[in-house]
This record gives C-alpha cells, sequence and structure tokens, in this order.
C-alpha cells in the first residue's frame, strides 16, 4: 500500500488547482487534508467522494485553524440552525480534531433534508459534526463513554494516538508481503476465547480476544500469547468481531501488559464490549474469579478503538486492508474481511454469525468483493445440529410459559444479555397483545443497559424495528416490562408471583441468573427455560442436563442446591447458523473460497462441518487445533 507521500501526491495531482490545500496528514487510517477553502468542498461535495473513490481510503476535510468558529459560538451557531425541534441534549468539541459532537433526540432534524444543516454547520463554524442519539432508554454507560471519549484530555491523547498510528500504516513497508499464515491462539475445536493471530512479513494482526468465561482452570480460559512468540507490544492491530466477551473478554489483558495500538470495531461492538467487560470485573469481584485486568485497563481499551462502520475500507497496516461486514449475530457483529498485499489474498473470519431470520437483524452479508479463505464458525455445525423454524420455538416458549403461570410458577430465562435476550423480549411483546398478557416480565442485570444501547444505533436494526424505534413505537419499552433493582431480586426470587425473569447470564457461569436459579430450584413450580448455548463445564449445562443436584460456589465454599424446578431447552433463537444454514452459507458465498477453516465449535462438531462442505462443495477444509499455524500463501 502506498506511503503518505505517495497519497499526498496523487491529492495533489487529482484536485483542483483553486481548492488550497496545506497539509496532508493520517490521523489512523483516515487521510486528513487541511484546506482554508472547505466551502469549495461544501459547495462541490462530488470533488471529496471523488477523491476518496480516487486513492481509495476516507477522507476528512479540515479548515485551517484560522477559519474554526469559537466554541461558544458555534454552539449557539449549531442549535439555530437545527432548531428546537431537534431537541439538542448535548454539545462537546474536539479542538484536536476539529469536531463536535452534537446529541439530539432527533438526528433527522439535526441532519436537514439531505444534509443540508450539516452542511452549513461544517460551512458557518469549520467544526464537523459527529452525532449521537438521545436514547429512549436510559443508559448509563452510554453517558458515561461520552463523557469519556469527548473529555479535552482524552481527545488530545487520541490525536497523539491516531498521528503516531496514522505514520506506522502509511510508512514505506519493510518487506514485501510474500507469506500470510494464521493461528489460533483461543477457539479452535472449542467455544470460547477466541483469538487468531494473522501474520505477514510486515504484520500481526488480532483477531479477536476472547475469554473463556465455562471453564474452571485459568490454563483454559484465555487465549495462549506464549505461542505468538512475540511481546505483546509487538501487534500492529487488534479487530473484534463482535462484543460476547468470549470474543472480547481479553482485549483489556492485552493494554495492561504494553499494547498501545488500536482496535477495530463498529461503534454499537465498543460500547457493548465496554459494558460486558465493566460487568465481568464487577462479578469477578464479588465472586473471588480473579480476572488479570481492571476497569482502568477497559478505560485504555475505550479510548483506543477506531470506529468503523459496515462496508467502511481502512488500511490498518502497511500491507492489511480491512472491511467489516454485517455477521446477523448480535448487534454491531461484524464478519471481518482482510485484504493482504497488493492484490495478493482475501480472508474472511465470519466471528459468530446467524444466516436467518431474526426479529432483530438482518441475516450475514454474503458477497465480497474477493475471497480466497473462510475462518467459519461450526457453534452448530454437527451432523445433527438443526435447529426448528423460528415459528415452532416462539410457540413452545409461549406455550411453556403459559402452562407454568397457569399453575402459579415463575419462568426464568437465562440470557445473554446482548443479542438474546432482545429476541426474547421483542417476542414476548409480541405475544403479550393476547396469550401473555398481564404477565409481568422483569428485566434484571446488563439486559436493560444492552437494551438501551439497541436504541442508540437503529440503523444496525432490521428495517422494521429500526422504523418502530425512530417513530417511537419502540418494543422495548412494552408496558410489561419492569428493570429489577438488585435490591428487590431476592424478594423477586422468593415470591409467589408468576411471571417472568430475564436475566444474564446466559449459562450461568455468574450474575443474577445464578442468583435466582439458586433460590429458584428447589421450586417443582417453577421452570428455566433456555434459549442459547450452553457450553462444557457451564452450570447452565449441568442443568440443562437434567442433574439433580448441582454444586454452586459461594465465594469459595461449595454449596449443594438440589433441582426440582422444571427445565426445558429450547432451540431456534439462538443467534448462530445452524448447520442447514452453514452449509447454505458457503453456498451463497460469492466468490467461493479456495479453502475452509472450520473454528468455534466442540472439536467433533468443527470436523462434522468441515467434512460436509468438503463433500458437498469440493473445496479444501481444515480443521484446526489451537496453535497450529496454517500457511495460506
Ligand atoms: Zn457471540
Amino acid at each position: 500500500m502506498p506511503a503518505l507521500k505517495e497519497i499526498e501526491e496523487k491529492i495533489r495531482e487529482f484536485l483542483p488547482r483553486e481548492v488550497g490545500v496545506s497539509e496532508v496528514g493520517a490521523e489512523g487510517p483516515k487521510i486528513v487534508l487541511t484546506t482554508d477553502r472547505l466551502d469549495l468542498f461544501i459547495d462541490h461535495d462530488t470533488i471529496a467522494k471523488d477523491l476518496a473513490r480516487s486513492i481509495k481510503k476516507r477522507v476528512l476535510i479540515r479548515p485551517t485553524p484560522s477559519s474554526l468558529m469559537d466554541p461558544a459560538e458555534a454552539e449557539t451557531q449549531i442549535k439555530k440552525i437545527c432548531g428546537t425541534e431537534s431537541g439538542i441534549n448535548d454539545i462537546m468539541f474536539n479542538p484536536y480534531q476539529k469536531e463536535v459532537m452534537v446529541e439530539a433526540e432527533k438526528l433527522g432534524n439535526v441532519i436537514g433534508e439531505n444534509g443540508t444543516n450539516i452542511k452549513k454547520i461544517i460551512k458557518d463554524t469549520g467544526w464537523s459534526p459527529m452525532l449521537e442519539r438521545t436514547t429512549p432508554l436510559k443508559s448509563n454507560i452510554l453517558s458515561s463513554l461520552r463523557k469519556t471519549l469527548w473529555d479535552k484530555k482524552v481527545c488530545r491523547k487520541r490525536k497523539e494516538f491516531l498521528d503516531k498510528l496514522g505514520r506506522e500504516i502509511y510508512r514505506v513497508a519493510d518487506h514485501g508481503c510474500d507469506w500470510i499464515r494464521v493461528t489460533p491462539l483461543g477457539g479452535a475445536g472449542e467455544v470460547g476465547r477466541s483469538c487468531f493471530i494473522v501474520q505477514t512479513p510486515n504484520s500481526n494482526v488480532l483477531l479477536d480476544c476472547g475469554i473463556n468465561v465455562a471453564a474452571s482452570d485459568t490454563k483454559r480460559m484465555f487465549p495462549d500469547f506464549r505461542a505468538m512468540q512475540l511481546a505483546i507490544d509487538d501487534l500492529d492491530a487488534v479487530i473484534i468481531s463482535h462484543a460476547h466477551l468470549d470474543h472480547c473478554g481479553f482485549v483489556p489483558y492485552l493494554y495492561r501488559y504494553g499494547y498501545d495500538g488500536p482496535i477495530y470495531a463498529t461503534k454499537p461492538t465498543r460500547d457493548i464490549m465496554a459494558m460486558l467487560q465493566l460487568d465481568a470485573v464487577e462479578i469477578s469481584a464479588k465472586e473471588d474469579k480473579e480476572l488479570p485486568y481492571s476497569s482502568p485497563d477497559i478505560k485504555n481499551v475505550i479510548e483506543h478503538v477506531i470506529p468503523l462502520e459496515y462496508n467502511e475500507v481502512a488500511d490498518i497496516t502497511t500491507d492489511t486492508r480491512l472491511t467489516l461486514f454485517n455477521a446477523g449475530h448480535i448487534l454491531g457483529s461484524s464478519i471481518v474481511h482482510l485484504h493482504i498485499g497488493d492484490s495478493l489474498y482475501n480472508i474472511i473470519y465470519t466471528g459468530d454469525m446467524k444466516f436467518g431470520e431474526t426479529k432483530l437483524l438482518n441475516p450475514a452479508d454474503y458477497e465480497f468483493p474477493r475471497l480466497e479463505t473462510l475462518i467459519l464458525e461450526s457453534t452448530y455445525g454437527g451432523r445433527k445440529s438443526i435447529q426448528p423454524k423460528r415459528k415452532e420455538a416462539e410457540e413452545l416458549l409461549i406455550k411453556s410459559i403459559k402452562n407454568t403461570v397457569d399453575q402459579g410458577g415463575k419462568v426464568l430465562i437465562p440470557v445473554f444479555a446482548v443479542g438474546r435476550s432482545q429476541e426474547v423480549l421483542i417476542t414476548l411483546e409480541e405475544y403479550m397483545k393476547n396469550q401473555l398478557a398481564e404477565i409481568p416480565v422483569y428485566i434484571d442485570g446488563m439486559v436493560y443497559e444492552a437494551t438501551a444501547i439497541h436504541t442508540a444505533y437503529p440503523e444496525y436494526l432490521k428495517r422494521r424495528l429500526k422504523t418502530m424505534i425512530l417513530r417511537g413505537a419502540n418494543p422495548f419499552l412494552a408496558k410489561n416490562f419492569t428493570k429489577v433493582n438488585t435490591k428487590e431480586r431476592i424478594d423477586l426470587a422468593e415470591s409467589n408471583e408468576p411471571c417472568i425473569i430475564v436475566t444474564p447470564s446466559g449459562m450461568m457461569t455468574g450474575g443474577p441468573s445464578v442468583e435466582y436459579f439458586k433460590r429458584m430450584a428447589g421450586n417443582e413450580k417453577d421452570l428455566i427455560v433456555f434459549v442459547g448455548y450452553q457450553a462444557e463445564g457451564s452450570l447452565g449445562r449441568r442443568v440443562q442436563k437434567g442433574m439433580k443436584e448441582v454444586v454452586i460456589m459461594e465465594g469459595k465454599k461449595p454449596k449443594n442446591i438440589e433441582v426440582k424446578i422444571n427445565v426445558i431447552t429450547i432451540e431456534g433463537f439462538s443467534g448462530h447458523a445452524d448447520r442447514r444454514q452453514l452449509l447454505g452459507y458457503v453456498k451463497r458465498l460469492h466468490p467461493r473460497p479456495e479453502k475452509i477453516m472450520t473454528v468455534h465449535g466442540e472439536s467433533k462438531k468443527c470436523a462434522d462441518l468441515a467434512r460436509g462442505l468438503s463433500r458437498v462443495f469440493h473445496i479444501d477444509t481444515r480443521v484446526p487445533m489451537n496453535l497450529d499455524t496454517i500457511r495460506l500463501v
């Protein structure tokens, strides 16, 4: 990829003479032009678009410092341009990147028809607006993230970090790119601690960095970094496919041990990741299980995230170009596409994906510019891993709830805070109009926060849901839904009121679902419903298998719990593609890959899926174990 000097020459050649450009730089992967003719770029907005297309990079246009309006004045001007109807709640300035954050209830009004307001703001004030939505559900995480990221000190640090990174990415490469290899450091032949390193002569890029929440010994809990044979600060970039802890739970550790480079992820992934990591720290402190990082490390993570939108192309090292695509798994989840070398090689890493209808998200993208190797998840890749139709799953859920409630019982649904819980809530809301009318639904733990974050990013949701949220008919605000405070938890678990409780963690590896379970386990009238994957070793898996007595740790003391509660597993709500969908995905995939590596599944399932794929499509398939290096070029 070209060095910055070459890019600068191309830009100067491309632009008409009257467009004075005083400086060309790079903030991380984005190219920044400083000009005293910002007005020309605004009036002729094709200039910037054509330029970006010609150099294949995101280009930010910034004014020279003298033409930047004073913040207090700019704030008044912005409010005047957008009008009171836009419901602006907050405006914050980042003088280092010449950006202004505008948080408002109605972003459509802030943008104006065809973006007229945005253009006017830039032209009048010189500041580039960054828009954030005021959420209908209040989210503490979102407000504290915004405060952190727009804090002046953090803005200054971030500018220094992005400038340094820009120089790294757009330097002259040390070597030609004549080999590429991939090594799983975790997450091959298992579900949990996903982490893959992609290496070339010039770069070391990490795909995901998770923990295995169900593992009891630390050896199987974290990725094995010793096998990289690199110091952690030799990593050039980390890409996070989505915010579940088995894909991002170990990222703060990197910062604790010397990494100070970028994390690439979508904005929802950044926010949910911060929320789940903070929650993991809190839970581990409460339950006396040690995590090798703490909250200052998480703050460090947040400050180093470079958010990307789907389909946005970013150069992340001298020889690697990244694009994220929709994975259909949870809010903001991505399929990672890497283009390596000069048209040399293309890898797709699916992360976790869903290739079927859900109520929240569109199915995973399947068309890519180029593709040679596919790294494919295999959670439900086994020969028998076929899930029932979604409609059947819903009907079974509703029937089971009704039976329990009619007999005076409570229903506990342990869920991942993100993804399954919103699917379940939307489903319950739909059936509330008739079958489930008047049954209270209690939402505990991080589910509420996670749901609030969903309402901040409706553009990532399915169209129908997005329009509902933008119109104010938000299904997450249903009147039967009640948020539970920690103090009310025990009373609720011990009460005789028939109700539904939706709470994490999904595999009962900690968090409120375990607290409820302890108190409800002995009650024959109650019901526990599993709607998500239960990993080997988790309490959820033991209960699911029908054990009549389980041991739960209370602090460091084991406690025996008798299980009399009714147990049901309902497949079909999963955020993962089942075997049929995985095969269907490869069939639709364009272009078809030369090689497929199956990972993220119990080893038998990875092998089953690989056999199926090679039989049906005659593609070279591999089933790597952790630490197996596979050379691609
Ligand atoms: Zn996941």
